[in-house]
């Protein structure tokens, strides 16, 4: 992968070290796509990836296993950009650790720290978030599921769907109803081990770009309630941090897809002989490289000023939400123009275009549809120009 974008000044030399070194581990060790279960082969990546390190990335607390006692932005961001480059499941297995294991990172009390993290860092324990429901995704404050105090345990009804991880993961951190107040102010999370009775995986959902996803039932569900992460009624805030943790890293990802797009366009277009010249020599064909290359320079510039912005403190709602707009919209882009240049090789199930064309996909719809990103910025705009003074 091209990696001259790690002179650009939001950077420092940390972060060149780190994203050199996982690109020479991940042409070493990514990218083998034998047929293999997805289950195992998601096991195996977090195994890997834990093993060698990149997962102390996903967790704070040096204490904990974590690389540094919080989550850095703009290594996640390369992380997920390189590893989404070479193997999407790997990207995947990244990813979830972090946003499985986000809200006890973010405000776990230092047993439920010491008990979760150090095993998601090594790729000991598989984390799963547990947000989603059937009949509340982008509405989320709307949520059901619910969990009843009794006595010192809470019990938890109700359903999850869309919960990657689902199936594989050890724990899943869980966020439902225990009604403080209505709406978002009721809602807390909890961490609730895949063994606890009356927790079921109701349905696995097969996916067209592959990875453990399911549907999860909660049957008076008992959890301690020093299973509970942070103050009751306070989960809705937990969820909406983590998530603005990691919704950058998704417009990294879309990033790294896209960067692999136009690598492979331009090895198809300047190889393919046609009409005596070889496709890259047409200007329509030079016309949509350069598109392609403008759209992903944009995204990068978005994600890491957001990525960097964050890191230093400030506030990226706007910016996060232009980042992961962009990215993934524009990854998309790139990705079907790429498939383009490959013809019919480019529809042949498992070339590496067609599978991006699938990976892409669920980005635009996951951590916030890309609609939901232009209600976030326009909100913030509109914030703005409330509170200047009228002219
Ligand atoms: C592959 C995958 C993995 C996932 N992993 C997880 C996970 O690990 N944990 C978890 O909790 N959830 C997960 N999700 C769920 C995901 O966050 C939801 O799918 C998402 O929030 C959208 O919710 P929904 O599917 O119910 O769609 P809906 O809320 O029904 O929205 C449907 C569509 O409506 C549009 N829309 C939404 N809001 C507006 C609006 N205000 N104005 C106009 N249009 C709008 C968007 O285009 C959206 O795609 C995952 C989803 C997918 C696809």
């Amino acid at each position: 992968m091209n990696l001259e974008h790690l002179a650009w000044p939001f950077f420092e030399s940390r972060h060149a070290a780190l994203a050199r070194a996982l690109q020479d581990w991940a042409q070493a060790h990514l990218g083998d796509h034998a047929a293999q279960d997805v289950d195992d082969h998601c096991r195996t990546l977090v195994r890997q990836l834990g093993a060698a390190g990149w997962l102390a990335h996903a967790v704070a607390g040096q204490a904990y296993g974590g690389a540094a006692d919080t989550i850095d932005t703009r290594s996640i961001c390369l992380l997920r950009e390189t590893l989404a480059h070479h193997d999407a499941l790997a990207d995947f297995a990244f990813a979830m650790q972090g946003l499985g294991s986000g809200a006890i990172s973010l405000g776990g009390t230092p047993e439920q720290k010491a008990a979760y993290l150090p095993r998601v860092a090594a790729g000991q324990a598989i984390a799963a978030f547990a947000l989603s429901e059937p009949d509340s995704g982008s509405d989320v404050a709307s949520m059901a599921c619910e969990a009843l105090r009794d006595g010192d345990d809470y019990l938890l009804q109700g359903q999850k769907t869309w919960i990657s991880n689902g199936g594989i993961a050890d724990f899943y951190v869980v966020f439902a109803r225990t009604g403080e107040a209505p709406g978002a102010r009721g809602i807390s999370a909890f961490i609730v081990d895949a063994d606890t009775p009356g927790l079921q995986i109701a349905e696995r959902i097969a996916l067209i770009a592959p990875h453990p996803l399911a549907r999860l039932r909660f049957d008076r569900c008992r959890v301690k309630a020093s299973q509970r992460i942070g103050p009751a009624g306070e989960g809705f805030k937990l969820a909406m941090r983590t998530l603005d943790v990691f919704r950058t890293s998704v417009a990294a990802a879309a990033l790294g897809f896209a960067r692999r797009a136009l690598a492979e366009g331009l090895q198809r277009a300047t190889t393919r002989q046609m009409f005596g010249s070889t496709l890259a020599d047409f200007q329509i064909t030079q016309a949509k490289l350069a598109q392609m290359a403008t759209t992903i320079d944009s995204a990068a510039l978005l994600t890491y000023r957001a990525a960097w912005q964050r890191d230093r403190g400030h506030g990226v709602t706007r910016e996060a939400a232009m980042a992961k707009m962009a990215a993934t919209e524009g990854a998309q882009q790139v990705i079907d123009a790429a498939l383009q240049m490959w013809g019919g090789l480019g529809v042949v199930s498992g070339v590496p275009v067609e599978q991006l064309y699938r990976d892409i996909r669920a980005l635009r719809i996951y951590e916030g549809a890309t609609e939901v990103q232009q209600l976030i910025i326009a909100r913030e705009l509109l914030r703005e120009q409330q509170a200047r003074p009228p002219r």
